[in-house]
């Protein structure tokens, strides 16, 4: 049994929020630098040139990439020969009060109805999962808000079949137009219940943008949908344009007879998460 101190998760997930906010993962950095190429009209080459000063002003100066810092969720993988020495959940927690409060970052948390502000972006949304192993695998991703309200779950019918989530993906995305600050990223959920498939599609949206799915079938579908959704035009900032979305990633698992349970989770341009094992 291996012992990892509570502390030294409080510190890679300190290190986790300020970098994440600052730095973009490179294959979505790539994309953005990439896109004024990638355009004909002059105000889509314009936002992709703006958006790429953007992340080269977050890299060099003390300012996040977007003033939205995200709430925090965390994927944690946890081996199953390791013991940790103190409250992970506490860890965690106090990981993104230090990372918020020292990185100056907003603190987005509030409660539902009153709306008074946490005042350090805790609590964070934690999923658990655990994997053979003495390692602890954690991954962090600073979601915004605009984008995330754009998300949704959708029990299809069974019979709805790939013609139905083709139909519900596209109107999701055409009817959120510029809320979600596109160029977007797409992760979708496919089977399971109603909130395994929200799950599936947020871990989607921690896939590389190049990353192909192992399974073909998938694969050739992630491909299919992605190229209706930039047929779409609504391109970067909405303001018309080649590259509505940068990436669609599906994540499927097996459902009940009577279900098609289908979740779009939506990640815009500023997709921010990081990756440590531990
Ligand atoms: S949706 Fe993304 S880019 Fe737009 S304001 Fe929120 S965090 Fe910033």
């Amino acid at each position: 049994m291996r012992t990892i101190a509570a502390t030294e998760i409080v510190k890679a997930v300190r290190d986790m929020c300020i970098h994440a906010n600052h730095f973009q993962p490179a294959d979505v950095r790539k994309c953005i630098k990439d896109g004024e190429a990638k355009e004909d009209s002059p105000t889509a080459k314009e936002v992709f040139r703006q958006l790429a000063e953007n992340i080269d002003l977050a890299e060099k100066t003390a300012l996040p990439l977007c003033q939205d810092t995200g709430l925090a969720v965390l994927f944690v993988s946890v081996g199953q020969d390791v013991h940790i020495d103190g409250n992970l959940t506490e860890a965690i927690n106090e990981g993104v009060r230090k990372g918020y409060g020292e990185g100056f970052l907003r603190k987005s948390a509030c409660h539902p109805f009153t709306r008074k502000n946490t005042g350090d972006n805790t609590p964070a949304v934690i999923h658990y999962d655990i994997v053979p192993g003495d390692k602890v695998r954690i991954s962090l991703m600073a979601k915004g808000g605009g984008a995330e309200n754009m998300s949704r779950v959708m029990m299809l019918a069974p019979a709805a079949g790939w013609e139905g989530v083709k139909e519900f993906v596209l109107k999701r995305v055409a009817e959120s137009r510029s809320n979600p600050c596109p160029p977007i990223l797409i992760g979708i959920g496919i089977g399971g219940t109603f909130e395994h498939s929200a799950k599936l599609a947020k871990l989607a949206l921690m896939r590389k943008v190049d990353d192909v799915n192992p399974d073909p079938d998938l694969a050739a579908k992630e491909t299919e949908l992605l190229g209706l959704v930039n047929k779409l035009g609504i391109g970067p900032m909405g303001l018309g344009g080649k590259q509505t979305a940068l990436s669609l990633k599906i994540e499927m698992t097996p459902c009940h007879i009577a279900s098609l349970p289908l979740a779009v989770n939506i990640q815009c341009h500023s997709s921010r998460h990081e990756e440590v094992e531990l």
